[in-house]
């Protein structure tokens, strides 16, 4: 039976917690707010099945195949505006629903917490569109994928890279019409600081907080994107970026994410066992004077299936095919994990104690250098001269 002793070899991926037989295992969220699974002893008849599909327990060895790389915009610029870089996600997740198939993604359920959960309609993708910079929880939809495929219907499966490796030790066999499209994920902020952010953000903007976009182009662009918070009418009423927002601040200075992010994530790598890993470009005119700047993802293709999806796609996207090395080259994110923040011991002892607003004034106080930049972004979007300004600042920096 699955026993953890160090957290850093669990990445919560629920692999073991759907495959138990006598359903004993139980997803219990630990201090830091990530969920590990928990065994009912009692209930445990020894059966080893956890133990086999654990996917940190049974590394996939890296073996170097032939792969594809393309950098992608959604046609549908309504879709590249909603999603979190080029919208290749939603191309690709529509070539399974045009087949009649299903769609599984993270979305937030009514109190915004992040959840992994399945769509069969085109018009609900919106929902997984714009990442959400926190751990998923999984729940039943490994399950849930296992009882579409043997019914032959079309599953596309999105997530980290140790969720698809979850569920595919999981399903134990490949299935002809199962797609996965794995982010490239720096690492996952806690869902215990997410709830404080959230709750902090209700005491400022009050309870009827529909969306919060992590990834909001809408007002700086794709190069600075930044949190939006949309209300229940859709007025957008807060739009921070990375250099104030606390969210943003504790997810890039790596100081809560999930211990099996850090250091060595065996997940991290160029050649994975999923159809498609996804991530952002935010230089795609270095590689051709094709493609705007407003979102384009790079897309690395693993498998023949991808391929033949991709080309099925292809009248879909703008597109143009890159050189592997070119495509991965300098991608940190892709190979290797993020260190620790030496306040990180600390930080998640007061994420226990404090609420939001003492926890990120504790650590996240804004500045007058910041509140200052804030207001020329503000005031340059406002009059239309943003991206002046910033090839400016960028030229003098
Ligand atoms: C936690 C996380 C960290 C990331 N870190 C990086 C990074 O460091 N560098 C980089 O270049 N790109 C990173 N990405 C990927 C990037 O944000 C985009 O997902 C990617 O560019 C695809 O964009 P798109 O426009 O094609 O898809 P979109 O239409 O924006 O679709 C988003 C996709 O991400 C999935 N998703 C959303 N939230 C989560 C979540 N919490 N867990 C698992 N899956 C999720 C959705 O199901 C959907 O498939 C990260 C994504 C996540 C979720
Ligand atoms: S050994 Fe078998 S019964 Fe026990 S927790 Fe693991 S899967 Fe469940
Ligand atoms: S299967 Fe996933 S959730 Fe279960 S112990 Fe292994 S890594 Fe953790
Ligand atoms: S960094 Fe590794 S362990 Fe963390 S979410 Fe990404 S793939 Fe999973």
């Amino acid at each position: 039976m699955i026993e953890i002793k160090d957290k850093k070899n669990c990445c919560g991926c629920s692999a073991c917690y759907s495959i138990c037989p006598k359903n004993c295992i139980e997803m219990k969220a630990d201090r830091e707010g990530f969920l590990y699974p928990k065994i009912n002893k009692d209930l445990c008849i020894n059966c080893g099945l956890c133990e086999n599909v654990c996917p940190i327990i049974n590394k996939v060895e890296e073996k170097v195949f032939e792969q594809e790389g393309y950098l992608v915009q959604n046609k549908d610029e309504k879709i590249r505006k909603e999603s979190t870089s080029g919208g290749a996600f939603s191309a690709i997740a529509k070539y399974a629903l045009d087949r009649k198939g299903v769609v599984f993604g993270v979305q937030y359920d009514e109190n915004l917490n992040v959840i992994h959960s399945y769509i069969e309609n085109e018009s609900d993708l919106n929902l997984y569109r714009n990442s959400k910079y926190v751990q998923s929880r999984i729940g039943e939809t490994f399950k849930q994928a296992k009882n579409f495929l043997d019914k032959d219907r079309w599953v596309c499966f999105s997530g980290t890279a140790c969720q698809i490796e979850g569920l595919k030790k999981y399903l134990k066999k490949d299935y002809n019409k199962l797609i996965t499209v794995d982010v490239v994920c720096r690492a996952v902020p806690s869902p215990l600081l997410w709830k404080k952010y959230v709750a902090y953000q209700k005491s400022k903007y009050g309870d009827d907080i529909k969306n919060i976009l992590f990834r909001d182009k809408a007002f700086y662009g794709y190069n600075h994107s930044q949190i939006s918070i949309q209300l229940s009418n859709g007025e957008k009423v807060y739009h921070n970026g990375l250099e104030s927002d606390p969210m943003l601040r504790a997810m890039f200075l790596n100081i809560c994410h999930r211990p099996s992010c850090y250091d060595n994530c065996v997940f991290k790598k160029q050649y994975r066992i999923s159809d498609f890993t996804i991530w952002d470009c935010f230089v795609a005119n270095k590689f051709t004077e094709n493609l705007d700047d407003k979102g384009t993802t790079r897309v690395l293709i693993h498998t023949k299936k991808g391929i033949k999806i991709f080309n099925d796609i292809k009248n879909k996207v703008n597109y143009e095919r890159i050189d592997i090395n070119s495509l991965t080259k300098d991608v940190k994110e892709l190979n290797t994990s993020v260190e620790m923040n030496y306040k990180r011991i600390d930080f998640v002892r007061d994420l226990q104690v404090l609420n939001g607003d003492e926890l990120f004034n504790k650590y996240f106080r804004e500045t007058l250098k910041i509140k200052i930049e804030r207001t020329i972004r503000r005031l340059s979007a406002k009059l239309g001269i943003y991206s002046f300004i910033r090839c400016i600042y960028n030229k003098l920096k």
